[in-house]
């Protein structure tokens, strides 16, 4: 090793002894790339981190999706001063919560109605809650390898986290309540035919990432989304999308308004699952559908959801902020400018040191598969060399170059990132691929 880490490394000495793993989320540990101690840091800034050692990164984790605008970006920092400063929690409702759901609902049509809460695992929770309570019936169908968050029914043969650290399914959880959870694999219309077939009557939702982040990026083939929604509906469920990582990612919007579906309405989901970006890098969830479903939830309806920390102004300042941000024109393009041209490199990198690698990228973000096959779904993404990507992680971050510690978690691009963090990482990624094969 040559970069100095010696900080981290006693930081690490030291979580560990108090914090579970030295970590709080298993996703930051470094158990799937080799293992050692995680880089503390200790700011960022626009695309860079800066570590308890001194050294400088390149950002492409972006904390796993929300920090698309870049670290610190002054417009969202000044809203949460301002947040902070009139106070950053009343118990009451505040008429920032109304702003925030107008500008979700004028993106993304399938909102009638939204309610906040504090993360992705609570937004797709409520969800599932809803739809049981707004179809009386209890089973559910999801996907391999799509991740919707840590609560009980979808940690049932769950993704990237779990997957990465070779846990399919949690302890904790009892088999009846695995039970009603039915897993088929993604981009396989015919797979779910046969579970509706079979399950279709006891099942109250299909949940699913409609454009997935969870084994790479990876896009729904053509017909689809459009096919499971129709083939959910026969079967009297719902649809419920979980775009906690996909709603503003990829254009201002959600999956229902991204050009590269033509009919929107035959993407149209009932409930959706936001969280991350909504939020402009503070803990953030919301969940919201069609107005005669979400009158359900209380105090309209019998389904009981609640939070203390639900709708605080400091969040939903941030997150409007950052949809302000994002609103501008050009941001998505600029994004995928710059992401074309680093998948690109890399590609031509792997080409050059012959290292077989697929790239699946959708506009600003991308995955990096080590592998010669396309990845269309989780078992092509398992399907793929875990020490190279090891080797490929750490030798980027001796470069000064961020990504996640997992073969499943995809490279993401924010609007701080320029032509010359491009040039710099193309290097990067040459120089770590050059040792990838040994
Ligand atoms: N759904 C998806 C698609 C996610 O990627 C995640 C988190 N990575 C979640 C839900 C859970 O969100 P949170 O970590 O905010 O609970």
């Amino acid at each position: 090793m040559t970069m100095n880490r010696t900080r981290s490394a006693q930081l690490y000495e030291e979580a560990l002894q108090h914090i579970v793993g030295g970590v709080n989320s298993p996703s930051r540990s470094f158990k799937a790339v080799g293992g050692g101690a995680p880089v503390f840091m200790e700011r960022a800034n626009g695309a860079y981190f800066w570590d308890v050692d001194g050294n400088r990164f390149t950002d492409y984790l972006a904390a796993y999706g929300p920090i698309i605008t870049g670290h610190a970006h002054p417009h969202i920092t000044e809203a949460i001063v301002r947040a902070a400063t009139n106070g950053t929690l009343y118990g009451t409702p505040t008429e920032l919560e109304i702003k925030l759901a107008r500008m979700l609902k004028a993106s993304i049509p399938s909102l009638d109605k939204v309610r906040f809460v504090n993360s992705g695992t609570e937004a797709v929770m409520s969800t599932i809650r809803v739809a049981r309570a707004y179809t009386k019936k209890s089973k559910i169908i999801k996907f391999a390898g799509c991740y919707h968050g840590h609560s009980d029914l979808v940690l049932v043969a769950a993704g990237s986290g779990p997957s990465t650290l070779g846990i399919p399914d949690s302890a904790g959880i009892p088999t009846s309540i695995a039970h009603e959870v039915i897993t088929v694999p993604f981009n396989d219309i015919a797979a779910l035919r046969e579970a509706l077939d079979r399950w279709g009557s006891d099942t109250a939702a299909v949940m699913v990432e409609p454009i997935v982040g969870n084994f790479g990026m990876v896009m729904p083939k053509p017909g689809y989304l459009e096919e499971l929604c129709k083939l959910t509906r026969e079967a009297g469920a719902l649809v419920i999308y979980d775009e906690v990582i996909s709603a503003f990612r990829f254009h201002y919007g959600s999956t229902q308004t991204y050009h590269v579906f033509p009919d929107q309405a035959a993407v149209e989901p009932d409930l959706t699952a936001l969280g991350k970006i909504i939020g402009g890098g503070l803990p953030i969830g919301a969940y919201g559908g069609r107005k005669e479903i979400m009158e359900q939830v209380a105090p309209l309806g019998p389904a009981y959801q609640a939070g203390t920390m639900a709708g605080n102004p400091a969040s939903i300042s941030a997150g409007i902020a950052c949809l302000e941000v994002l609103g501008a024109p050009g941001v998505y393009e600029e994004m995928e400018r710059l992401a074309i041209r680093l998948a690109d490199g890399i590609g031509a990198a792997a080409v050059k040191h012959g290292v077989p690698l697929t790239i699946n990228r959708i506009r600003g973000a991308f995955s990096t598969h080590f592998c010669d096959h396309p990845v269309t779904n989780y078992e092509e993404a398992q399907d793929t060399d875990g020490e190279q990507f090891a080797r490929f992680f750490r030798g980027l971050l001796e470069e000064g170059v961020v990504i996640a510690p997992s073969k499943y978690e995809a490279w993401f691009l924010t609007t701080a990132h320029t032509d010359a963090d491009v040039d710099a990482t193309i290097e990067a990624a040459d120089r770590a691929l050059r040792n990838v094969l040994i």
